[in-house]
């Protein structure tokens, strides 16, 4: 990949992270984020991270998305409010 490639990338990226569109202060710490033989785009070290720790994998990617978007996970609310139900003093 020559330095012409890299800004070219980064140009049709508006100059930043192709997913949170961070632009790189010191121009040094996006990477080039491969994906087989061919170039998927230029990362900030978050986002590059990010993928990795997701295993690069869509599924978890959409499964983290739903969770914080959910707040959490969704059935752990019903099991709390359930557990709470049952520690509530009889009222009766
Ligand atoms: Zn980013």
């Amino acid at each position: 990949m020559t330095l012409e490639d890299y800004e070219g990338i980064l140009a049709a990226q508006d100059g930043g992270c192709a997913i949170c569109g961070e632009q790189s202060a010191d121009g040094q710490s996006m990477h080039i984020d491969h994906a087989a033989e061919s170039v998927r785009g230029i990362l900030c070290v978050c986002c590059n991270n990010a993928l990795g720790q997701l295993k690069d994998d869509p599924e978890l990617m959409l499964r983290a998305a739903e969770y914080v978007t959910l707040g959490g996970f969704a059935r752990l609310d019903i099991v709390r409010r359930e557990r709470e139900q049952m520690q509530e003093p009889d009222t009766r």
